[in-house]
């Protein structure tokens, strides 16, 4: 079966991930002292779209947070205030990228079913706009308008202390270009 195969590629990555000894060591660490992430990326889902990968970045560096057209939600805002309030992050990153398919689906007149919540979200973020690197320039910068919003004023978060930044991921380039 074709699901037996993709199942046994997943289990054959994980004990070539278990056996990297290099990892060990910085596994035990984190799992013994907890989670010290520097910065908190909200980046798509698109499977070439890996922040850990674009950043150089490892273990316990990034708190990332992905999904489809990275735009935002509750769920979403409650995974950010856990890291800013709780692991004491005070950089947020909204990674957009070039070739998005959800930015495209939204530019298209939106997606069906469970979709339609992300492109509804991305047509807001992107107005009247139909280009479609400028939609995902402006949805990014929608993000970063709610995250500013959100966290204006919390208890636990002082707003001077937090930086709020977007940028667009180039695709081809692997180029991250600051909004
Ligand atoms: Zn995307």
């Amino acid at each position: 079966m074709i699901e037996d195969r993709i199942l046994q590629r997943l289990e054959q990555g994980n004990l070539r991930c278990r056996q990297r000894q290099e990892l060990a060591a910085l596994r035990q660490h984190t799992a013994r002292h907890g989670q010290e992430p520097y910065a908190i990326v909200v980046a798509c889902s698109d499977s070439r779209v890996i922040p850990e990968q674009i950043f150089d970045a490892g273990l316990g560096e990034l708190f990332v947070i992905r999904v489809a057209g990275n735009v935002l939600d509750k769920h979403q805002l409650g995974s950010i205030e856990y890291a800013a309030g709780h692991l004491h992050c005070r950089l947020i990153l909204v990674l957009g990228h070039t070739g998005c398919g959800a930015v495209s689906a939204a530019l298209q007149g939106g997606g069906e079913g469970y979709i339609q919540y992300i492109t509804d979200e991305i047509l807001l973020a992107a107005g009247e706009e139909r280009d479609p690197l400028r939609a995902c320039e402006k949805n990014v910068e929608h993000a970063v308008e709610i995250l500013r919003r959100e966290f204006r004023e919390h208890p636990e978060i002082p707003a001077a202390e937090l930086d709020i930044r977007g940028a667009v991921y180039e695709l081809e380039s692997g180029a991250v270009r600051w909004l």
